[in-house]
């Protein structure tokens, strides 16, 4: 079995963590300088604001106190990522992380009643460490758990853990309900596409002879079909684009402490990031970078940190992105442990041709576009990796406009919460026990 844990309205319901006062409201959570709507209440949604919103039009709204937007916190969605990784890390053999708020937990050898109690213990144990309230989904395969996750929200009845088995009516009367673009990894020009050819829902698609599907489609599209049946076929990393986030990683040779050697490795990494961002035409809002020790040895201090910096401006450009990583670096870098593993992880993706066109975003004033495509051009031409960039030294004066951001509660030490100067401290202590 396979497990998704993905968390409610992540980045409003970090918010309310520290901020139990909203609890209940409509909020929203703001882009990076403050420009439009990027996460949204329940109560939020339910006033029919649609994600993207503009946030000059909701200021009239907001000042009369009717909703209350936020500025992204990034440094505090990172560590509060890192955190609901680490507590499956506790608990289940095998995590991976999807994107910010969503990790796979693999079950093998559970019966399924064990994986519906852990579910249900997992999500109580987040609850209650952490704050967070997160929806459990359990199957057989990715595509499958995907569904979960979304029926666990969706359907109150469920309290948050559904487990499909593949085979059972659950699976057959959610799969006849799916419009067959929701499911993982259908975008919406292929929906479209199989619309015409009588494919509506994920049932179709799961009733379609595979053969048929890859000569007509795609090799993807045939695995999907095979996953809906719940037979696990899917990588992590094979979903078809454009990927909601783009990861590198790789374990060091031999692990290290040294700050230039992980630098370097992940200098590398970010390099062949920003190319697979621009080979699918995508820009991206946020970097993150991560680090892992040898969790398998027992004998050796553990560390498992991440930094996430946000970017002034979505960007593709290398050198933005060889910046921010280093930034993240010199934040989790500690030498006295040995690391086994980095990475970096390019999050909040958004289509370039559309930003470029939409007027919710900032002009992007950092794209060299010539520069990068001449870049990948003699790379792809003459190997990888002919043409690299060297240190970028300059420190970045960004200064975002993030007028209502919350305290770093977790990360810096002048913005701890302080009990009995906030009038929310004693209750945000109280309430998750
Ligand atoms: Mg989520």
């Amino acid at each position: 079995m396979i497990g998704l844990i993905d968390a409610n309205n992540f980045y409003v319901s970090c918010e309310r963590v520290f901020q139990p006062q909203l609890e209940g409201k409509p909020v929203g959570v703001m882009s990076n300088n403050d420009g439009c709507i990027i996460a949204r209440s329940a109560e939020l949604k339910a006033l029919d604001i649609p994600m993207g919103t503009p946030a000059f039009k909701l200021e009239g709204l907001r000042q009369r106190g009717e909703i209350h937007l936020l500025s992204s916190n990034y440094e505090l969605y990172g560590d509060m990522s890192a955190r609901l990784t680490q507590l499956l890390r506790d608990a289940c053999p095998d995590v991976a992380p999807y994107s910010i708020d969503e990790m796979f937990v693999y079950l093998e050898g559970f019966t399924t009643e064990q994986c519906e109690a852990l579910g249900r213990k997992l999500r109580q144990r987040i609850r209650r460490h952490l704050g967070l309230p997160v929806c459990v989904g359990l199957a057989p395969t990715h595509t499958l758990a995907k569904l979960a996750n979304h029926l666990a929200k969706q359907d109150p009845h469920y309290q948050g853990v559904c487990l499909l088995n593949g085979q059972d009516h659950t699976t057959e009367a959610l799969l006849k309900h799916t419009p067959v673009g929701s499911a993982w990894g259908v975008g919406h020009r292929l929906a479209e596409r199989l619309a015409v050819g009588g494919i509506h829902t994920a049932w179709d698609l799961r009733e379609c002879d595979t053969k048929q599907l890859r000569k007509r489609f795609s090799v993807v599209l045939a695995r999907t079909a095979l996953e809906l049946r719940g037979t696990p076929c899917m990588e992590m990393n094979a979903v078809d684009k454009p990927r909601e986030r783009i990861m590198t990683s790789r374990s060091f040779g031999q692990p290290t402490g040294v700050f230039a050697e992980v630098h370097n490795a992940l200098r590398r990494h970010a390099q062949r990031c920003a190319e697979k961002l621009r080979e699918q035409r995508s820009l991206t809002r946020a970097v993150m970078v991560f680090l892992n020790t040898n969790r398998h040895r027992r004998d050796q201090l553990q560390y498992f940190p991440n930094a996430l910096i946000p970017l002034p401006s979505p960007s593709d450009d290398t050198r933005v992105i060889l910046d921010s990583v280093r930034q993240g670096l010199e934040q989790i870098h500690r030498p006295r442990y040995q690391f086994m593993k980095a990475g970096v992880m390019l999050l909040d993706l958004v289509d370039a041709e559309q930003c470029q066109m939409s007027l919710l975003h900032q002009p992007v004033h950092d794209r060299h576009p010539f520069l990068m495509a001449t870049v990948d051009q003699i790379n792809q031409q003459m190997g990888q990796g002919t043409i690299s960039f060297g240190m970028t030294d300059a420190p970045a004066a960004w200064q975002l406009r993030c007028a209502h951001r919350s305290n770093r509660f977790t990360t810096r030490w002048d913005e701890l919460m302080q009990a009995g100067t906030h009038p929310g401290a004693i209750q945000a202590c109280t309430s998750r026990t």
